[in-house]
């Protein structure tokens, strides 16, 4: 039904399938908005085109180009660090393996599975605040931790499904199923739901 929906679901970040571009926006993506990572990254990826300009840049240059986004301190310090692995260690190429992606700064589960799934093809739960919110609401499961969601939610759908899945998720989250006031009345999954039978 969330496909019927929302056939065409993309990822919010606008990084054209670029592995650089994916990583840093992802990182950047941390407690704001894609909106405002998108029209960041208009301007940053013209001053910083390569991981190996992030990398060797004066310590202050980046942090400048990212003021406007929330932690633009920590996500400034972790990017340098991250894209100067990625250059030394993988040669400026992402790995796709889950474990070598989390030993890059910044980069936690729900960064290392987006990377994986739209990237590499090999799927991953992105366990954000919208995943976490509706699969709890409609009853798939009841904790808030991530790592709960994450691995309760990849035994229910198929690998090559998940990406998607969390895209549509997303979509469904901002305009129907959201934080504050869920629009059940006019949700199409409402006959399924448990937060509206309970409510
Ligand atoms: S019925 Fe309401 S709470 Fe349930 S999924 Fe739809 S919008 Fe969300």
């Amino acid at each position: 039904m969330l496909e019927e929906s929302y056939p065409d679901a993309q990822c919010g970040l606008e990084a054209e399938k670029d592995p650089f571009k994916l990583l840093v926006m992802a990182v950047l993506s941390a407690q704001t908005t894609d909106k405002i990572v998108n029209k960041v990254a208009k301007t940053l990826f013209i001053r910083f085109p390569t991981p190996e300009s992030i990398a060797y840049s004066e310590p202050g240059e980046l942090k400048q180009e990212i003021r406007s986004i929330g932690l633009y301190n920590s996500k400034s310090k972790n990017l340098r660090l991250a894209c100067r692995r990625l250059v030394e260690v993988y040669g400026s190429v992402l790995p796709s393996d889950m474990d070598e992606l989390l030993t890059l700064a910044g980069v936690g589960r729900k960064v290392a599975n987006l990377i994986r799934g739209d990237l590499f093809g090999l799927g991953g739960i992105v366990a954000d605040t919208h995943c976490i919110r509706i699969c709890g609401r409609l009853g798939f499961v009841e904790s808030k931790n991530p790592i709960v969601v994450e691995r309760t939610m990849d035994a229910l759908i198929p690998k090559e499904a998940q990406s998607d899945f969390c895209h549509r998720i997303v979509l469904f989250g901002r305009e129907i199923c959201n934080a504050k006031k869920p629009l059940c009345e006019r949700c199409f999954l409402k006959e399924y739901c448990c937060y509206i039978k309970s409510s």
